[in-house]
């Protein structure tokens, strides 16, 4: 299954550019909103496999986030060896968790302000949990995970790091810093759910190459070693990490400029864009 946010009403697409509305074709038993199927997702999910039409067409400027309002995103840092390796910190026994508070959570399409001139990016698959999960083993942990989609871990460097202790969660939650889409896709419909390729660019800049495969806590154990901790509630997101090629690791440093447009893509999900505009701009 893949769902989408058309124009704030739950979305199954049937083909290219086409969707169904999920509130419409099912009597009105599900949605419209986007973000209430995930508190009844197995009843949902098992009507969408019954679902048929031609539905309507859309096209990527229609869609905002498949999850709107997260009531909690968890996010991990340096997950990756090539990128813990770059960033220089020796490998951790738990992951390095924090929040992108909710309120940076925007859709595919986005135009986001830099606050600064030291904004960098971190393409992150993004995990939807589907079901009230506490003390779930690694074993179980996708049972509990309704889909995945594609993120953008924005991250503004000068308030992450201007005190003595990084500040992950401010510096990642400027306003619009938290790009996802461009749809939810169910882990039944990945070529490998444990292996998928990741990347972004800027134009012909490759910036990000990754495998899903390469994290140093898998996203079982995340969701084993986070739902130890919190109560995960459906329709809560966690960010898993960035893969390396950050522009704060690169010599020189590179960060995004305004009028650039960041292109990042998860193997099997699809491609989502981000743009950017100068402070106040
Ligand atoms: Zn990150």
């Amino acid at each position: 299954m893949r769902l989408a946010n058309r124009r704030g009403r739950a979305a199954l697409i049937v083909a290219a550019g086409r969707a169904l509305d999920v509130h419409d074709t099912s009597g009105g038993r599900f949605g419209p909103d986007p973000q209430q199927l995930f508190d009844d997702w197995d009843a949902f999910a098992a009507w969408a496999r019954t679902a048929s039409g031609e539905g309507e067409p859309f096209t990527v400027s229609d869609l905002g986030a498949p999850v709107p309002r997260p009531r909690q995103v968890f996010a991990i840092g340096v997950n990756y060896t090539e990128h813990a390796a770059e960033a220089g910190y020796p490998p951790d026994s738990v992951p390095v968790t924090f929040t992108k508070f909710p309120t940076s959570i925007v859709g595919p399409d986005h135009v986001v302000e830099l606050p600064s001139d030291r904004v960098d990016w971190e393409v992150e698959l993004v995990a939807v949990i589907g079901r009230r999960t506490h003390r779930v083993s690694a074993a179980a942990a996708w049972d509990h995970i309704a889909g995945v989609t594609v993120g953008q871990d924005l991250s503004e460097r000068v308030v992450q790091m201007v005190g003595t202790k990084p500040q992950f969660s401010l510096g990642k939650s400027f306003r619009g810093f938290g790009p996802t889409g461009p749809w939810l896709v169910t882990p039944d419909e990945l070529p490998d759910r444990d292996d998928l390729g990741l990347s972004c660019r800027i134009g012909d800049e490759i910036l990000q190459e990754g495998r899903t495969s390469r994290m140093i806590f898998t996203l079982p154990q995340l969701v084993e070693r986070l739902s130890d901790v919190v109560v995960l509630l459906p329709g809560d997101l966690v960010f898993t990490g960035t893969p390396a090629g950050v522009g704060n690791q690169r010599t020189p440093k590179r960060f995004l400029r305004a009028d650039e447009t960041l292109v990042s893509a998860i193997e099997g999900i699809g491609v989502l864009e981000t743009r950017f505009t100068p402070r106040g701009g």
